[in-house]
């Protein structure tokens, strides 16, 4: 059981240190409890989900102390979201931009953007202040549970998963984040939430709703919330399985490849066979593969346990992405 400590001083320098090394902690934002991790960390953010016990992987919001930190996150801000955040950080509004290398592709779920906001709590701004890091973070709850407004409920949900918890009071039980992009096609509500979309347009004009399901499908800010590789998958047990090979196939491997077969490119996603280590580096390997113009992609099968579930629902998807459309977030949590 992970220790739950009140949020002071040293219980937060303690909680900063584990985020620093790598380890996750659950903490209060003024919406609810999320469970954070270094955003720069791909095996530190696996954690996240793997405590989660998620099916599926989905974007992280990443949460910042201060505007300083987002300048190496994203290619660039627009002067509207500058605005917005003038008028409206910290608080609950959360901004999607085009992201930089910096970012892991775990935390985007292989997106080429990357949400970012900066909570209005104390104790989150100490945190992320304290641990030098962004911290990504989605709510304290394990997959199907409801979200924790109170650091017990983190306890009795997650407690044996995260490393430390921090006793910040309860939440202002609020909505969750309004989530907003904004590009050179104009201002896109992803989601709407705890800030009205009325205070957003006062500052920067006109919305466009792209939250609902037929909302403009191809809008620029709604490019699908998951990524899909443009090069066609085929999912098989192992790479032995793979054929007719005309030369032009490349090969996602689970622990390694030593065959004879002519592969265009290989991708090792774990030599160890570590789900964890796998879940850090899917994303990566598959925009690798994706990036050489092959004509499809073998993907071996990994095990269905822990990420091992998250990791196959990922390559289902990209297997058949009209599936994946057609479902849009078949997991909400
Ligand atoms: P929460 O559950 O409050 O942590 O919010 C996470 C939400 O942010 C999910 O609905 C994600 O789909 C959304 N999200 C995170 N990153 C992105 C992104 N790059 N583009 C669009 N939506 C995102
Ligand atoms: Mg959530």
């Amino acid at each position: 059981m992970a220790p739950l400590l009140k949020a002071d001083a040293a219980s937060i320098e303690r909680a900063a240190l584990i985020i620093r090394s790598g380890g996750i902690v659950a903490f209060p934002t003024e919406t609810v409890y999320g469970l954070g991790a270094d955003a720069l960390n791909s095996a530190a953010c696996a954690r996240v989900f793997e405590a989660k016990n998620r099916p599926s992987f989905d974007p992280l919001i990443v949460h910042l102390a201060d505007r300083g930190g987002l300048e190496g996150l994203v290619k660039s801000i627009p002067p509207p979201a500058r605005a917005l955040m003038d008028r409206f950080w910290p608080g609950p509004l959360t901004l999607v931009f085009d992201k930089s290398e910096l970012v892991p592709d775990i935390v985007t779920a292989g997106l080429p953007t990357v949400a970012v906001r900066m909570p209005a709590h104390p104790v989150a701004i100490e945190l992320i202040a304290r641990s030098g890091r962004p911290i990504a973070a989605p709510s304290a709850n394990p997959f199907g549970y409801i979200s924790p407004t109170r650091a017990d409920h983190v306890a009795s949900q997650l407690g044996d998963a995260v490393d430390l918890i921090l006793d910040g009071g309860e939440c202002a039980v609020g909505l969750e984040s309004t989530i907003l992009r904004i590009d050179d096609d104009g201002a896109f509500l992803l989601r709407p939430g705890g800030l009205a979309l009325e205070e957003i347009e006062a500052v920067i004009g006109r919305v466009a709703d792209a939250s609902g399901p037929r909302a403009r499908p191809n809008a620029p800010g709604q490019t699908a919330s998951h990524y899909s590789p443009s090069t066609p998958v085929r999912i098989v047990k192992s790479a032995a399985d793979a054929g007719p090979l005309t030369g032009n196939e490349g090969l996602l491997s689970f622990r390694g490849f030593s065959g004879e077969a002519p592969f265009a490119a290989v991708e090792t996603l774990s030599p160890a066979g570590d789900l964890r280590e796998a879940a850090a580096r899917l994303f990566s390997c598959m925009h690798r593969l994706d990036s050489l113009g092959l004509g499809l992609i073998y993907a071996e099968k990994v095990p269905q346990e822990g990420l091992g579930r998250a990791i196959m629902d990922r390559l289902r998807r990209a297997e058949s992405p009209s599936v994946d459309r057609r479902e849009g977030r078949p997991f909400p949590d």
